[in-house]
């Protein structure tokens, strides 16, 4: 028979019980086992659902207090010696200190999972990096399944992309060195498991998607051979985008079973298919772990059937990747209309959808004749809904010529326009949009959402914090300045709510890292917008000063990037589509009066596929974006963009193919090393490098921020180098956002006389803070 699983499920609970509980216990509220206790019932719920549901097998050793790497690495005792913690009597508390940091010492750096929006901690390892095994939290989850009565397949993180997604802590060390000590760890624990007589273990490989070295793509068949008779069958999981490179490798590895992605990727299949052994399982990912899109399940078993016909028994069904990434149960949005409901899954829908197909492979279409209808419905009027399709739109996109992504001149002659009219200092000062958000102005926010404040009131009490960020500015000489977003919860939850096509759940909340979730918007149909979205705030904002005042849009790429996204047209067809609409507000901005706009692109690196092929074709589509976004203006407008913690090194090209007048980066805490790049490739436009790291209260001497600037006027010439702070200011408070701008711009009066003196700025080293990396950064994502 065909079987059903699923890779794993999220572990945040529908409530996000998980979030809450942890918060509370980090902050004294709650005792150690009642934060178990908690944890014990959202696994239990979880396996539940998914034996209901109709599953084989239950999932087990996807649940992490924090993130799933720290999971594995503490089960496998190699833990970074510098905080001393003994592996096998890992406490909890200790736990979370590795997560996040104690007095003594660092957080684990933490880094995007794959191209998701998920974050897991960075294990650190060192030549003397031992794998004597760990807490023994897998198993005790494990034998708790099996006490309740479930099947159970474990899953564990597999040894080669454990090192790979590593950092070495040496110089000079080859991580691949410690394949034969890891190759003995995960041996014992696989016999382990098969002393306890499990019989099916899930082993996630999914560097195997990326485009990997040989020396990483050698290493699998010795190592997996390893294991060959550890006792228990090894379903090796590949996810989020192709292995086809890999056929024959996968094909012959020493597995019982392997999955792989067909959401991303359907057209591995055939090249699977064609060499597929008899006695080997291949799981297809059919069911999207990525998404909130109920699936065309008619279409679903049209992919399957040829595989079954070939694969009989040994073709299992499940979702392409784990279903971490998805909102847990569409049942509680209440607030979504029937139509829109059918047309969405999450992850306990998901269970549904899989364990229908493996219904029609086993038992025939016929049993399952009902869902099928109802799916078919559904994608029915997916096609056909005037709520999702928008002629205009798609016309408006259609008819974009080579002249819409294009400024009417090139960056010169812009940039002489623009100085005439501007008349700004050398080193022009500005910040990244946003300002403290007070708690009052969060509580009147909240209270015009809930429609406990009349308008009127609302609009006056962010008219006046508008005014108070302002005059602020005024008093502290920065040339251009900003409204200070306080009218906004989220840059793209903003927008999102103002343009038609998008829609937003109650519940569908997503983790994103530690106790950290994000509710992403959901563009369902044809983007357009409606009404201005910004411009009578800037507009006022703009009638209080005689200074440019600069008009805050996000980009389209970041929109797309952060949102659930249509599955039935391209990325790059919606995301022109956002394109447009944020060009109209441009226009509109640049119509009454706001000739500086600056439109942000925190997220256009991370759009990156995962394979280095591919990433030409995004770039090029990625780009155009912006530029429709941007084009739509005259030569004398200023369009400025931003990006935060980027690296873009290798990406520069496309990165001045947007063509932005001005770019505002963060690079203090990479000590201007990130600007070496744009030197190098000698960036043709303006840039602003950030002279001070927000992502903490500190306040940094007028010194620190002179010495990044001498370090600045080495790489850009003075006449294209900006001012300003490393991204915007919204969690920040207004005490040190005060202290700090004023430096910020005492630092640039002195950079100023040196310039206009002709002398170099020469500025002495002084001894520095820890400038380790941190993740979040003031956008929330
Ligand atoms: N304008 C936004 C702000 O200042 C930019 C944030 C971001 O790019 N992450 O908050
Ligand atoms: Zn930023």
């Amino acid at each position: 028979m065909t079987a059903a699983h699923v890779l794993g499920f999220p572990r945040i609970g529908a409530q996000r019980e998980l979030k809450f509980a942890v918060e509370s216990f980090w902050r004294g509220e709650i005792a150690e086992a009642e934060l178990a206790a908690i944890g014990s019932t959202l696994r239990r719920r979880h396996w539940q659902w998914q034996k209901d549901a109709g599953l084989d097998v239950v999932t087990t050793g996807d649940f992490a207090w924090y993130d799933q790497m720290l999971n594995t690495a503490a089960l496998l005792g190699a833990l970074p010696a510098r905080f001393g913690f003994d592996a096998k009597s890992l406490t909890l508390k200790q736990y979370f200190e590795l997560a996040r940091g104690n007095v003594d010492q660092p957080a684990l750096e933490m880094t995007k999972w794959f191209d998701t929006n998920y974050h897991y901690l960075v294990p650190e390892l060192d030549a003397d990096t031992r794998f004597d095994g760990g807490v023994d939290w897998f198993f005790y989850e494990l034998e708790e399944a099996r006490s309740q009565g479930y099947d159970v397949k474990p899953a564990l993180i597999g040894p080669l992309t454990f090192l790979y997604l590593a950092k070495s802590k040496s110089t000079g060390f080859d991580k691949l060195g410690l394949a034969s000590r890891i190759v003995l760890a995960y041996r014992r624990i696989l016999e382990k498991l098969a002393a306890q007589g499990v019989e099916w273990v899930q082993i996630d490989e999914p560097i195997l998607a990326l485009e990997l070295d040989l020396a990483w793509r050698d290493a699998f068949a010795p190592i997996y051979r390893e294991f060959a008779h550890a006792g228990v069958k090894l379903l090796l999981t590949t996810y989020f985008d192709s292995v086809a490179a890999h056929t024959d490798l996968l094909a012959t590895l020493l597995v019982a079973g392997v999955h792989v992605d067909l959401v991303r990727a359907p057209q591995q299949l055939d090249a699977l298919l064609a060499v597929w052994p008899q006695d080997k399982v291949l799981s297809a990912g059919v069911i999207d772990g990525r998404n909130i899109w109920a699936a065309d399940l008619s279409a679903k078993l049209a992919q399957l059937e040829t595989a079954k016909t070939k694969l009989g028994d040994k073709l299992w069904v499940s979702a392409s990747s784990s279903l971490l990434h998805t909102p847990v149960d569409l049942a509680q949005e209440d607030q979504l209309d029937a139509e829109l409901k059918g047309w969405l899954a999450f992850a306990k829908q998901k269970l549904d959808e899989i364990v229908v197909l493996k219904r029609a492979l086993n038992e025939g279409r016929a049993a399952v004749a009902t869902q099928l209808a109802a799916s078919d419905k559904a994608a029915a009027s997916r096609r056909s809904s005037a709520r999702i399709h928008n002629p205009d739109v798609g016309n408006r996109v259609a008819a974009l010529t080579a002249a819409d992504s294009q400024r009417d001149s090139i960056y010169a002659v812009r940039a002489d326009a623009q100085r005439a009219w501007l008349k700004l200092p050398v080193l022009p000062t500005t910040t990244i949009g946003s300002f403290p958000q007070t708690r009052e102005i969060r509580a009147a926010r909240a209270a015009f959402k809930r429609g406990a404040l009349p308008e009127e009131q609302y609009v006056a009490a962010m008219q006046a914090e508008i005014k108070r960020v302002v005059d602020k500015q005024e008093a502290l000489g920065l040339d251009v300045p900003v409204h200070g977003e306080a009218e906004r919860n989220d840059m793209v939850e903003y927008f999102g709510e103002q343009l038609s096509g998008f829609t937003f759940t109650r519940f569908g909340w997503v983790q994103s890292y530690g106790s950290r979730c994000v509710k992403p918007p959901v563009i369902f149909g044809d983007v357009s917008r409606p009404a201005p979205m910004t411009v009578e705030w800037s507009r006022y904002a703009q009638s209080l000063t005689i200074k440019p005042m600069k008009g805050m849009l996000t980009g389209p790429v970041t929109i797309l990037q952060w949102s659930f996204v249509r599955d039935d047209q391209p990325r790059e067809q919606t995301c022109l589509q956002i394109a447009l609409a944020i060009r109209d507000e441009v226009v509109d901005l640049e119509r009454a009066g706001i000739k500086v706009i600056q439109i942000d692109e925190p997220a256009f690196r991370e759009g990156l596929p995962l394979k280095r092929s591919d990433w030409d074709t995004y770039l090029e589509w990625a780009g155009r974006a912006f530029r429709v976004s941007a084009s739509g203006v005259e030569d004398a407008t200023q369009i400025h963009t931003h990006m935060c913690y980027s690296e873009f090194n290798d990406i520069l090209p496309a990165i001045a193919a947007m063509d932005a007048d001005v770019i505002t980066i963060e690079t203090s805490r990479s000590d201007m090393k990130l600007l070496e790049a744009f030197g190098t490739f000698q960036y043709p436009n303006e840039i602003g490098p950030g002279v001070y790291d927000i992502h903490s209260p500190r306040v940094p001497p007028v010194n620190e921020m002179l010495r990044l600037i001498a370090k600045a006027l080495d790489v850009v010439p003075a006449e294209r180098l900006w001012i300003n702070p490393d991204c915007g200011l919204k969690t920040r408070g207004w005490p040190e956002t005060e202290a700090a701008l004023a430096n910020m711009l005492a630092a640039t009066r002195e950079a100023r006389a040196a310039i206009a003196e002709g002398r170099k700025l020469v500025v002495q080293a002084a001894e520095h803070g820890h400038l380790h990396a941190e993740h979040a950064c003031g956008c929330g994502h």
